[in-house]
């Protein structure tokens, strides 16, 4: 993604009250920081946060946290915040690699991953967000019920997704190539900046649920 340095992104993301610092202290306590017991669903690469902004107006019995390794784009997000604050809703500026260093075993029940980095070169698979490397974290800080949501326009993004699923030893419980067109799998659904951009250029948008 080609990226804007925004001046005073980095200040204001430093600044701001919904935005977790020193997030590895967090470790195992993030239920405190939310003062309920309610689940609670992480969305890592979130960009500018509409998804998750309007996941958390829908459900207020559910804890969200949105991880963005850019303050300049995370500071989109906060700006959205400041007019419209939600109380259970918070941000985390960091590269995702380590999330298994921030969040608990068993302490995240569900992850959204939309429109992924593809990272195209095979020599950077295990940075792409669905690599078998990235399910190893994410089978840590799951529950045992918990979900993966995923959901892009790459087909060979998909493909490659599909592959790291079974390697893993995941399972399906939804999957489908056209999601617009897949009434069940449509249902409800939540779209993104990028699901938008994407699927007014009639491309197909590609979703698989996984679980282990
Ligand atoms: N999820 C949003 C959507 O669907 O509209 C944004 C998609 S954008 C293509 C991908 C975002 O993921 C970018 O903002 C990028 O900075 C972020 N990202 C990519 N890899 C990441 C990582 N390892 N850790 C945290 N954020 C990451």
């Amino acid at each position: 993604m080609r990226l804007k340095k925004i001046k005073g992104a980095d200040e204001a993301v430093e600044a701001s009250k919904y935005v977790v610092h020193e997030e590895d202290k967090q470790f195992g306590k993030w239920h405190e920081l939310f003062g309920n017991q309610n689940p609670i669903h992480i969305e890592i690469g979130m960009g500018k946060g509409r998804f998750l902004m309007d996941l958390a107006k829908q459900n207020p019995q559910v804890n969200y946290i949105g991880i963005e390794r850019y303050s300049s784009v995370l500071y989109r997000a906060l700006q959205k915040m400041e007019e419209e604050p939600l109380t259970n809703l918070f941000f985390i500026c960091m590269d995702a690699s380590t999330i298994h260093q921030v969040f608990a075993p068993r302490e995240v029940a569900r992850i959204y991953l939309n429109f992924s980095d593809p990272w195209p070169k095979d020599r950077h698979a295990k940075r792409r967000l669905t690599s078998v490397e990235y399910l190893k974290r994410y089978h840590i800080i799951l529950t045992p019920e918990g979900l993966v949501e995923f959901k892009t326009d790459n087909e060979a993004l998909f493909d490659f997704t599909l592959e790291s699923v079974a390697a893993a030893g995941w399972k399906l419980s939804g999957c489908t190539r056209d999601l617009h067109h897949d009434l069940q799998m449509n249902q409800g659904n939540v779209m993104t900046e990028y699901e938008e951009r994407f699927s007014t250029k009639g491309n197909p948008i590609y979703k698989l649920i996984a679980y282990r």
